[in-house]
């Protein structure tokens, strides 16, 4: 397979040559540099690019152009390469229109020129996003192959298995992929086996579970040590930051996830508000951080290992897991924050992982190319997963119960909801009832106005309504509300019943349970802000409490 391409087009023969040199310089090795003198002749390149199979990677343009606008280059280019790179050559005049740029265009960066000295200013930034886009890019046919029907729950278990754990695969749909029947032959293995997982060296498993897959893959399951100073459970923002906290403490730190890393965030096509990510971050591009960061503190990460309950045993605290296995820690943050609330509509759980996913936009995206496809959801999550659906999707029609979408959702991604022509927006509606033959086809909506029913036809439905916290697993003795939210500091200490719980002479820490030792951090937790940040803050503190908890004990 020939190098991924980097593009680089600007009318100025100076510049262009200037900066194809300092690129050449650094990535001729994995990448190869093209360039191009106008926007036209750029599109003719990209064009051609992608008859031939070949792979953008990233394409840098100036901004003033004679016939075409840099941001206009870029937008089209999106159409062609969805998850290409796209960086703004600008002068300093030209810094407020790229700003501008980085939502209408979505822009991942824009660059000043001049741009020396290139190691301080240029590299860092080209590095930066060359690495990311490895991570979404997957190549024509190699490394792991998952064969599956799109519209079986197995299926859909297993990507969102090796995609929560941040392993690149190449999924291949039974139905629609041609090269499918002869795989499959070449396996020796039948339609009655999928989903199939065909690792690179050669290794077939038949049926795929999310255990072989796991055990396949010799993901870590089990624990190298009898005892911890902190054991910290969920792998999304708040027990990622636990857990780069806790190690760099130097605290015998493990971190347990029942899914893989990343939580909901890695659920996330765009972070846009986590500060120092001016152009956003994808959620699995920041748990791909947090794991690499986690683990070179010497954090121990295992997963998939799901915690079923926690015990008291004087000054220890023993969690117990899935497979009957038993750990021991000092101290515990509960970081397992929580997923969407269920969907009542007639018809939803037959179709389960067959057309109806609950947060899981990210991993669908792809096979929803040229589809009609369903969001439900007023929230932030709904809106974010629409724009990232409308890249791939013929139509997003996002539904949502309230009679407008402000007072739940960020002013930015409202604009760019209604800056896209291929999103429709329902309001004053619910599903009320799906239907389909073998997966899901037709989704019945209900207008909340007149209590009218209308059908859509749709091939996948989206659902980002509500929330349940992951806490059922808890004892008692860690006190949460009436929804099941944990409750931390002060608020435990004015909930009734705390006095006949709480038997220490001080008072609970900010984010420490009913039980002392035992902290809770980000969408757990009662009270909490529901955002990235918020639950890497919480992360943070927590550990600090805890080492203080260890300090005194
Ligand atoms: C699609 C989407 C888009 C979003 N976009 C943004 C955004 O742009 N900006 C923003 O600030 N916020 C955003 N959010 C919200 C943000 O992602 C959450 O607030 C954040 O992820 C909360 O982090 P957390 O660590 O508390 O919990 P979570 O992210 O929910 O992670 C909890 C983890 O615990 C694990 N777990 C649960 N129970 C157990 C158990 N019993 N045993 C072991 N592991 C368990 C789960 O598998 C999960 O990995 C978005 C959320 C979604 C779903």
């Amino acid at each position: 397979m020939t190098e991924p391409v980097i593009l680089v087009v600007d009318d100025d023969p100076q510049v262009l040559s200037a900066i194809r040199r300092d690129l050449r310089s650094r990535y001729r090795e994995d990448y190869r540099v093209l360039s191009a003198n106008s926007g036209e002749s750029a599109l003719d390149a990209i064009n051609q690019l992608k008859s031939r199979g070949d792979a953008l990677a990233l394409i840098l343009s100036d901004q003033r152009m004679p016939a075409m606008l840099g941001v206009d280059l870029l937008a089209k280019s999106r159409d062609i390469y969805p998850i290409a790179k796209r960086v703004l050559l600008t002068a300093y005049s030209d810094i407020d229109a790229a700003i501008r740029a980085i939502n209408e265009a979505h822009l991942d960066h824009y660059l000043g020129k001049p741009w020396d000295p290139p190691e301080e200013r240029l590299f860092p930034v080209i590095d930066d996003l060359l690495s990311s886009w490895q991570a979404d890019y997957r190549p024509e046919i190699t490394g792991i192959r998952l064969i599956g029907n799109q519209w079986s729950l197995r299926s859909h278990e297993v990507k969102q298995f090796l995609a929560g754990n941040l392993i690149p695969y190449q999924w291949l749909d039974n139905e629609r992929d041609p090269a499918v029947p002869q795989l499959l032959s070449a396996a020796g293995v039948n339609v009655e086996d999928l989903p199939v997982l065909i690792l690179e060296d050669g290794t077939i498993l038949r049926n795929a579970t999310i255990a072989q897959v796991a055990e396949c893959l010799c993901l870590k399951r089990a624990a190298a040590h009898d005892l911890y100073d902190l054991i910290i459970i969920g792998a999304g923002p708040a027990g990622l930051a636990a857990s780069v906290y806790g190690a760099s403490e130097g605290m015998r730190t493990l971190l347990l996830d029942g899914a893989g890393p990343g939580g909901q965030a890695g659920a996330s096509s765009k972070i846009e508000n986590y500060l120092g990510f001016p152009s956003g971050v994808s959620g699995s591009e920041l748990t791909r951080r947090a794991v690499a960061q986690a683990q070179r503190f010497g954090a121990e990460i295992l997963a998939p290992v799901s915690v079923t309950g926690l015990f008291v045993d004087g000054g220890y605290k023993r969690v117990t897991l899935s497979d009957g296995k038993e750990l021991v820690s000092r101290t515990v943050i509960v970081a397992t924050g929580m997923t969407y609330r269920e969907l009542q509509a007639e018809g939803i759980s037959g179709y389960l992982g067959a057309g109806v996913y609950y947060g899981s936009a990210i991993t669908e995206a792809r096979s929803c190319l040229g589809c009609r496809v369903v969001v439900v959801g007023g929230g932030n999550s709904a809106g974010q997963s629409a724009v990232h659906l409308s890249r791939f999707a013929k139509e997003v029609l996002l539904v949502v119960r309230r009679q407008a979408l402000e007072p739940t959702m960020s002013h930015y991604l409202i604009q760019q909801l209604a800056s896209l022509p291929n999103i429709k927006i329902r309001t004053c509606s619910v599903a009320d009832r799906v239907e389909g033959q073998g997966h899901m086809q037709k989704v019945w909506l209900k207008s909340l106005a007149d209590g009218s029913i209308s059908g859509e036809d749709a091939e996948a439905l989206f659902i980002f309504i509500g929330t349940r916290p992951h806490s059922d697993w808890l004892p008692e003795s860690v006190m949460r509300d009436a929804k099941g939210f944990v409750l931390t500091g002060h608020d435990a200490q004015i909930a009734d019943g705390f006095a006949k719980i709480w038997k220490e002479s001080r008072e609970p820490k900010l984010l420490e349970t009913t039980v002392p030792g035992v902290f809770a951090a980000g969408d757990v937790r009662a009270g909490a802000m529901n955002r990235v940040a918020s639950a890497v803050a919480e992360g943070a503190i927590a550990v600090r409490l805890a080492s203080d908890y260890l300090a005194r004990t």
